[in-house]
């Protein structure tokens, strides 16, 4: 799930969470200040550069990418306990996480949040206060840059209206995990002896 900072994201996802309870939601790694009433392992483990650095060198990170002067990368670990278990995982990140993710596993579901305007994002960015006049003006770049590629993904939500963006959220991964295609060997052969 892609979407410049200040979308919506974590409240689709939080709004979708009874629906998505049988989903591993992947929490990142991050250099950036904790916000307030942000948490150390809920929102996101912060760490400093040189840890952040260890984790790059030990290869401790399914991806990672720098926006608006920190680092931020998902832990490989639990992702990989996750999907061995069998259970779907949900990553948020921005672009250039995204195209690694999707390189290293081309099965991964890519879903675009959009603001509903450009003016309206800025809104949100400023209404939330957390961040100085210049980091605002880098995260705008950085979600213009980003609606630039959205055809990239597979799924496009804009986020106008929540409630139909939590539904259209759920009826995708409803969808996805409808895919015939998904169906494995052993599946299909006990369904031929049913
Ligand atoms: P924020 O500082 O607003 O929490 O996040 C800034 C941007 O970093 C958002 O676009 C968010 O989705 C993205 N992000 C969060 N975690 C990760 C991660 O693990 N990897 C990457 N590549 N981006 C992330």
């Amino acid at each position: 799930m892609t979407g410049a900072s200040g979308v919506g994201k974590d409240t689709i996802r939080r709004a979708a969470a009874p629906f998505l309870s049988d989903i591993a939601y992947s929490i990142s790694a991050t250099t950036r200040a904790r916000r307030p009433g942000e948490e150390q392992g809920v929102q996101y483990f912060f760490v400093s550069k040189p840890e952040f650095e260890e984790m790059i060198r030990s290869d401790a990170l399914l991806e990672y990418a720098d926006y608006v002067g920190d680092h931020y990368g998902t832990p490989k670990a639990p992702v990989a306990e996750a999907l061995e278990s069998g259970q779907d995982v949900l990553l948020e990140l921005e672009l250039v996480g995204a195209r690694q993710v999707k390189r290293r596993m081309p099965e991964a579901v890519m879903l675009f949040i959009a603001p509903p305007s450009l003016w309206e994002l800025e809104r949100r960015l400023r209404g939330r206060g957390t961040d100085s006049e210049d980091k605002i003006q880098k995260r705008l770049a950085r979600a213009k840059e980003e609606i630039r590629a959205m055809r990239e993904f597979d799924y496009l939500i804009v986020n106008d209206d929540l409630d139909r963006a939590v539904q259209e959220f759920e009826s995708i991964i409803r969808a996805e995990r409808a895919r015939a295609g998904l169906v494995t060997d052993a599946e299909l052969e006990s369904y031929l002896r049913s």
